[in-house]
C-alpha cells in the first residue's frame, strides 16, 4: 500500500471544518426548534410580564388604609371580592376595602400593595391585616421581566429548554433557526448482524449503528439509522443513493481498512468525490471524507472498528456537527489532569488514550482504561475521557500533566 506520509490530525480537521457550514435557516415551531440556533433576534412585543399582577395569594389592599396594621392591632377591611388569574371582572379597590386576590391576578385598579395570606387571619368577608406593606409590596411590575421592545434572545443563541420557554412566554408560536443536521448511519460489513438476532459463526452485533446515532444525537443532530448493508458494491450505493434525499452529513463504517473488499472506496468513487487518508492518529487508522450526491452532500467513511470509529466521531465528525448547527464552541472543553500511571504512545502519532478521570485530594487524575486494542468496547464504554498525547511525546511517566478531553454526556 502506500507509503505516503501521515496526515496530521489538525490538518484532517481544518479540511472537514473547511468543507461545513451552517445549514440554512427555517421557520419551525417552537417544539421543533428546541436544540437548534436561533436565527433572529427576538424582542418582547408585549411587556413581560404583560400586566401588573400578584406575586402571592392574599389581599390587594391601598398601603394608606393599612398605614397602622400590625399583629398586636391588626386593621380590619371589608373584603369586596376575589380576583383569580385569568379574572377579567373589573373591580375597583375603593378607599377603605380590599380585595381578595391569587397569585398571577391582575392588581386591580386603586390597590398600591399585596398583603400576603399569612400576614393576615384570611378572611373571607373582612379581613384583619397584621401588616403595614409598602406601595409596590408583592406585586410583580409589568414589563419587570422584559420591557416591550427589549431583545430577549438574538441570533446565535442555542434553544434548550429554558429558551424555549422564554420564546413561548413573549407569545412566539414559531421562529427562525437554524435547523439541527439530519446524519444518516451505516455499517457496512458481512458479519454483522442486528442487535437482539441470534449470531451465526463469525457473526458481531453491529456496535456502530447504535454507538453512533446515539453519539450525533449527543453532538446535537438528529440521526437516523439505517443499520447494515453488506459488503456489496450494488447495495451500498442504492443505500446511499436511497438515504441522501434526507442527509445533511453520511456516515459510513468499516470497509476502509487496507486489504478491505474496499466496497466503500470503490462505491463511492462512483458517486461523489471521497479521499482516504492514513492519519497520524493513535488508534491508527484510516479516515474517508469529501462530498457525495448531488447536492455535494459531506461524507465521512470512518472505521470499522468501533473504538476507532468512535474516536473519528469525537475529534472530525462532531466538531463539524457543532459548525452545522451553528453552536460555540465546537470542541468539547478540556482539563489538565495529573496521569495516574505510566502511558507510552507511538511517536509520530497524536494518541487518545480512552481514560478514567477523577479528582482526587481536589485534583484531576487520568487513568487509561482497558489496552491499546480498538476493538475494546467494553473499556471505551468505561471512559469518561480521552487522555491527549502529543505526536512528539512516546513516554509519560505517572504524575504527569496531560490534557485531557472530558467526554461528559449530553449537552447541546
Ligand atoms: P473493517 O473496517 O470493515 O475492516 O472492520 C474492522 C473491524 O471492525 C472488524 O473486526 C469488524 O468486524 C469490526 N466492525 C466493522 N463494522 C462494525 C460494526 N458496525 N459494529 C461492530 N464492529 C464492526
Ligand atoms: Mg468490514
Amino acid at each position: 500500500m502506500s507509503t505516503s506520509p501521515l496526515k496530521p490530525v489538525d490538518a484532517h480537521l481544518d479540511e472537514v471544518l473547511a468543507a461545513v457550514s451552517p445549514l440554512g435557516s427555517l421557520d419551525m415551531t417552537l417544539s421543533d426548534a428546541h436544540g437548534c440556533v436561533l436565527d433572529e433576534d427576538v424582542v418582547a412585543t408585549f411587556p413581560l410580564p404583560p400586566f401588573d399582577n400578584a406575586a402571592t395569594d392574599g389581599y390587594a389592599v391601598r398601603t394608606e388604609d393599612v398605614r397602622t396594621a400590625s399583629a398586636a392591632a391588626p386593621t380590619v377591611l371589608p373584603v369586596v371580592g376575589d380576583v383569580l388569574p385569568g379574572s377579567t371582572t373589573p373591580y375597583t379597590v375603593q378607599p377603605g376595602l380590599c380585595v381578595r386576590i391569587m397569585t398571577g391576578a391582575p392588581i386591580p385598579p386603586g390597590a398600591d400593595a399585596v398583603v400576603a395570606r399569612e400576614d393576615t387571619d384570611g378572611g373571607l368577608a373582612n379581613v384583619a391585616v397584621r401588616r403595614a406593606p409598602t406601595v409596590g409590596h408583592n406585586i410583580r411590575i409589568a414589563g419587570d421581566d422584559a420591557a416591550v421592545g427589549a431583545p430577549v434572545l438574538t441570533a446565535g443563541a442555542h434553544l434548550g429548554a429554558t429558551q424555549i420557554g422564554l420564546l413561548a412566554a413573549v407569545g412566539r408560536d414559531r421562529v427562525t433557526v437554524r435547523p439541527r443536521p439530519r446524519v444518516v448511519v451505516l455499517s457496512t460489513g458481512g458479519e454483522l448482524v442486528e442487535p437482539g438476532l441470534p449470531l451465526g459463526r463469525g457473526q458481531i452485533p453491529d456496535s456502530n449503528s447504535a454507538l453512533l446515532t446515539s453519539a450525533a444525537q449527543e453532538a446535537g443532530a438528529i440521526a437516523f439509522k439505517v443499520g447494515i448493508v453488506p459488503d456489496e458494491p450494488s447495495q451500498l450505493a442504492d443505500t446511499l443513493e436511497d438515504q441522501l434525499i434526507r442527509a445533511d452529513v453520511v456516515l459510513t463504517t468499516g470497509g476502509v481498512s487496507v486489504g478491505t473488499s474496499d466496497v466503500v472506496k470503490e462505491v463511492l468513487g462512483r458517486i461523489g468525490s471521497v479521499r482516504f487518508d492514513q492519519l497520524a492518529i493513535d488508534p491508527p487508522m484510516p479516515v474517508g471524507f469529501g462530498a457525495i450526491g448531488p447536492d455535494k452532500t459531506p461524507f465521512f467513511g470512518l472505521p470499522g472498528n468501533p473504538v476507532s470509529a468512535y474516536i473519528a466521531f469525537e475529534i472530525f465528525v462532531r466538531p463539524a456537527l457543532r459548525r452545522m448547527i451553528g453552536v460555540e464552541p465546537i470542541q468539547r472543553p478540556t482539563v489538565r489532569a495529573r496521569l495516574g500511571e505510566a502511558l507510552e504512545s507511538p511517536p509520530g502519532r497524536r494518541s487518545y488514550v480512552r481514560g478514567a478521570l477523577n479528582v482526587e485530594e481536589g485534583a484531576y487524575v487520568v487513568r487509561p482504561v482497558g489496552g491499546a486494542g480498538s476493538h475494546l468496547i467494553a473499556a471505551l464504554a468505561a471512559a469518561n475521557a480521552l487522555i491527549v498525547v502529543p505526536e512528539s511525546v512516546t513516554e509519560l511517566e505517572p504524575g504527569a500533566a496531560v490534557t485531557v478531553t472530558l467526554l461528559e454526556r449530553r449537552h447541546h
